[in-house]
């Protein structure tokens, strides 16, 4: 009698044990989080890729978000291939997700399965990145990338003393993914500054490549961007010296400073270029402190989630979220509502009160 009481108290523990367990999330494909519902059912969120840190705090951010909101959620990493970001999604369609919240690898992919997600009747937000070419997408959280691109040019402008009438300076120019939306507003808003520049000779790309299509990276790949620097140096630089360089994002930016490294720049009588980057990346602060990097922009992604969530949930309850951009982002059928947060320039003189003190980074962290 006893040994069955027993028995039964231990199965039910058991039980009570496994319940708690499901909310803490199980590993599904990539390393992926599948976390339980706890109440307001599933949402879906489709990340690009675990490669570059900035996207990895995104997703936790938002899971976190919507599990304090009661939802459960299912977040996926697609490693930057378009296939499987596909199929992530339309397996989160057949799990029934309340609504997508999508950062695209290609944004003008996702034309078919965000039709299916509205054959489920599913809506779509837009996270940081426009999704193209069709009606389904209710919402676009984001920040200022125009003004992203402006930041990162005028840092260089004020560098170099260009409006001081200092120069003629040597630059390289260097863009985004070409299938990322983003990448041409970056490169758009840092040719607004540095365009007149380049006009008047006091700044002059010496390898002539100044169009997108020459400058663009694909998938914003940091090796990518390492070998057409080996190029660009070794066909044009062999007697004269790059002073600056217009590079989009943190990774592109260390693949540029290592080609440079290779011939020598950042010792001896060789000074690092200016350098600009984007995302303010752990490897990206610890190289402006160490005087390779000059600066990159910071975009707290912190906010972008908050704002991401409150538009899903806005959906969600079938209410209007909050924008405060109803005309720049035209994705080919519609201007999509958008949300545009504050980037930020940072430097060496401002890293510790822009990311330490706001509590992005931790002082050790740096180290
Ligand atoms: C984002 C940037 C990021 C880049 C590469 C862009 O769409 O807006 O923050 O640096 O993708 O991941």
């Amino acid at each position: 009698m006893k040994k069955t009481l027993a028995f039964i108290v231990m199965t039910a523990l058991i039980m009570v044990l496994a319940a708690c367990g499901g909310n803490g999330g199980t590993q599904s494909n990539g390393g992926s989080t599948d976390g339980g519902d706890s109440g307001k059912g599933m949402v879906g969120i489709s990340m690009p890729t675990k490669s570059s840190e900035r996207w990895v705090g995104d997703g936790a951010n938002m899971k976190s978000e919507f599990e304090a909101l009661g939802y459960g959620v299912d977040l996926q990493y697609a490693e930057d291939v378009i296939e499987n970001q596909v199929s992530q999604i339309e397996n989160m369609i057949t799990k029934g997700v309340k609504v997508l919240v999508v950062a695209s690898i290609d944004g003008e992919s996702l034309t078919d399965v965000l039709q299916k997600a509205a054959d489920e009747d599913i809506k779509v937000i837009a996270y940081d990145r426009l999704i193209k070419n069709t009606e389904h997408v209710s919402y676009y959280a984001t920040f200022d990338n125009f003004k992203v691109g402006v930041l990162q040019a005028s840092y260089l402008e004020e560098k170099l003393g260009l409006k001081d009438g200092k120069g003629p300076f040597n630059i390289e120019l260097f863009a985004g993914s070409p299938d990322d939306n983003n990448a041409y507003f970056f490169f758009d808003g840092a040719m607004s500054v540095l365009q007149p520049y380049i006009d008047n000779g006091k700044l002059v790309v010496k390898s002539g490549q100044t169009s997108m299509e020459q400058v663009a990276t694909l998938r914003w790949d940091g090796a990518t961007a390492q070998s057409r620097m080996d190029n660009l140096l070794s066909a044009n630089y062999t007697s004269d010296t790059v002073h600056a360089v217009l590079s989009p994002y943190d990774g592109i930016s260390i693949g540029i400073i290592s080609s440079l490294k290779g011939v020598g720049y950042g010792s001896g009588d060789k000074p690092m270029p200016v350098i600009s980057g984007q995302d303010a990346e752990l490897a990206s602060i610890k190289s402006i402190i160490a005087g390779e990097q000059t600066s990159t922009v910071f975009k707290d992604t912190r906010e972008l989630a908050k704002v991401a969530v409150s538009m899903a949930e806005a959906v969600i309850e079938g209410k209007e979220a909050t924008v405060n951009d109803t005309e720049t982002y035209d994705n080919g059928v519609k201007v999509v509502p958008s949300f545009l947060l504050e980037p930020v320039s940072v430097d060496k003189e401002n890293y510790k009160a822009v990311l330490i003190d706001s509590g992005y980074y931790s002082e050790d962290e740096l180290k």
